[in-house]
């Protein structure tokens, strides 16, 4: 860990250090050290966070089970929205869609991101600094 007096030391597992190792490197990190590179990632997930809170501001996740993803709409309480992931695809129960908000909420979230799925519209935008996708702009 660094030896500035403002940081405070932690450890990770080897597990997940291989695995964070490997995620730096398919996510082009540049960071100057591991200990950098894991404050650059979590600064990441925060910002990402954010974006999406600023974007879907009535969606939130409620549960994630291994292939259904429970989000509530908080302008329509008495409505769960399931995503069912089959094949690498994601398809929502409201709109019998595999494109629509609640798709584009599920691809922002971390846990859903970090199954590699591709959705079925692959193009990004630069939104305060952070990629999302398009979808998700347009859908303001
Ligand atoms: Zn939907």
């Amino acid at each position: 860990m660094g030896n500035s007096p403002n940081r405070k030391g932690f450890t990770v597992h080897e597990t997940l250090k291989k695995q964070l190792l490997v995620y730096q490197k398919d996510h082009k990190y540049k960071s100057p050290s591991f200990t950098k590179f894991i404050e650059e990632l979590l600064e990441d997930v925060i910002r990402r966070d954010r974006v999406v809170k600023d974007i879907f501001p009535n969606f939130s996740e409620i549960s994630f089970d291994e292939n259904v993803l429970t989000i509530k709409d908080d302008l329509d309480t008495d409505l769960l929205i399931q995503i069912t992931l089959k094949n690498k695809k994601l398809y929502c129960s409201v709109d019998k869609s595999a494109r629509c908000d609640h798709i584009d909420f599920a691809l922002s979230l971390p846990a859903v991101g970090k199954l590699g799925i591709k959705p079925e519209y692959d193009e990004n935008i630069e939104h305060d600094g952070v990629k999302v996708k398009k979808a998700l702009i347009k859908s303001k």
